[in-house]
């Protein structure tokens, strides 16, 4: 099978990779980072079937144009892709679902907001409606912060558009968990729990960014918990899509926190994560190649449910120094043979290739490297993910040293 991946970071490397132990794979626009990378637009490349990665090109329809080129995809046309495009609309659906989710309400209007600010016991999430990389989300413990979060929300001074109507939410507490769902439109799969580090700091400190890195499997979970949110949450949503005529055929990416009360949900993506996929993926014992084109045919029964290894993986996000808010770039990559000499996988995200064009990688983005070790354990897997994270080098170079400290623990 000749597989395209659309995207170009750390998850469309993972997909590649994965996606080749059966499959030949294209990426496009790919990065100069991963193999198989062509800069051509996706409806020239003859494939047998299409996987998007990224948001951004499913909420801009890109699926439902190559379907309408008679091509196999694997992702949501933009109605389902609407889901993350819009976190109210998201809210929405899943209320409309009956999923437990958080207490919310959307605004245009900074009064009302206010008013409805003032109802909740806090702590206080101010989201924005649109899309911004994982990183509209506030989670204010004061009430002042929520407020002046939603002005400069609503001004469209710190989001721009995507920030003109906002999502508050009532606070929830509790350990948050991701799970990756495959759907043919009628029915789902889950693949296996992982558990992702959003903020930038050690401790959970510090700004939301797209992720600093993941674990899976997430030895608290039991597969009690995910036959759970299959039937609770994720086919009452696929029923809700359905009734509202979306044929929903990718990944359900759904965002759990594991409260006093059971599980709640967070929010869904529409889209493998990033890091979760660098964790997620590399476990697959089964075909990922037949099962995303199972999927993508409307018909998930065709092959068998996909199983996982029983080992772990830790992923651990290589960032430039300065990310989230202004990242510095352009440095020299040192060390990734090495890294991969270890027995690490390193995708690759925020490269480029160096003005010298000697093949040298340079660094090009917020995020640059997502460093996955493997291992029997979770501690095991992570001691090898920290090991190969010691070789990789250029100046300024930052990572998060407590990922999956404590799933190592237990
Ligand atoms: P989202 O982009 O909606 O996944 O939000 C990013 C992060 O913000 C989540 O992973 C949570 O850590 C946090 N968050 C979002 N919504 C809530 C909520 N209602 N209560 C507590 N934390 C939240």
């Amino acid at each position: 099978m000749r597989v395209c991946v659309v995207g170009s970071g750390g998850r469309e490397h993972a997909l590649a990779h994965v996606l080749g132990r059966t499959a030949d794979v294209v990426v496009t626009p790919g990065s100069p980072g991963i193999p198989g990378s062509v800069d051509i637009p996706p409806a020239d490349i003859d494939a047998d079937l299409y996987v998007v990665g990224p948001e951004a090109p499913l909420v801009a329809g890109l699926a439902d144009e190559l379907r309408a080129k008679g091509r196999l995809v694997f992702g949501p046309g933009a109605d389902g892709a609407h889901l993350e495009g819009s976190k109210a609309w998201m809210k929405e659906v899943v209320s409309a679902a009956g999923v437990p989710t958080a207490r919310y309400a959307a605004f245009d209007r900074f009064e009302p907001a206010l008013e409805f600010l003032n109802s909740l016991p806090g702590p206080w999430v101010v989201k924005t409606d649109g899309l911004a990389a994982g990183k509209g989300v506030l989670v204010a413990p004061t009430r002042a912060e929520a407020e002046a979060d939603v002005r400069a929300k609503l001004a469209g001074e710190s989001f721009g558009d995507a920030g003109r109507t906002v999502v508050i939410e009532e606070g929830m507490t509790g350990p948050e968990l991701s799970l990756l769902v495959v759907c043919d439109g009628t029915r789902a799969v889950p693949l296996a729990p992982a558990q992702d580090f959003k903020r930038i700091g050690d401790g959970d400190t510090g700004p939301n960014t797209g992720g600093m890195g993941a674990y899976s499997p997430v030895p608290a979970v039991d597969d009690g918990v995910v036959e759970d949110v299959m039937e609770r949450f994720i086919a009452p949503t696929l029923a809700e899509l359905r009734r509202r005529g979306i044929d929903y055929r990718g990944v359900l990416y759904a965002g759990l926190m594991l409260t006093e009360d059971g599980p709640r949900l967070v929010e869904y993506n529409v889209r493998f994560g990033d890091p979760e996929a660098q964790v997620v993926l590399p476990r697959l014992t089964t075909d990922l190649a037949e099962l995303l084109a199972a999927a993508a045919a409307g018909d998930l029964t065709q092959g068998p449910p996909p199983t996982f290894d029983t080992g772990a993986c830790v992923t651990v996000v290589l960032a430039c120094e300065g990310y989230p808010a202004a990242p510095r770039t352009g440095d020299v990559i040192d060390g990734i043979a090495a890294a991969e000499a270890a027995g690490a996988m390193v995708f690759s995200a925020g490269v480029a290739l160096g003005p010298d064009d000697d093949a040298a990688l340079v660094t090009a983005g917020g995020r640059v490297l997502a460093v996955t070790g493997s291992g029997p354990t979770v501690a095991a897997a992570r001691d090898h993910a920290y090991r190969a994270v010691s070789l990789i080098t250029w100046p300024g170079r930052y990572y998060r040293t407590d990922i999956a400290r404590e799933a190592a623990l237990g």
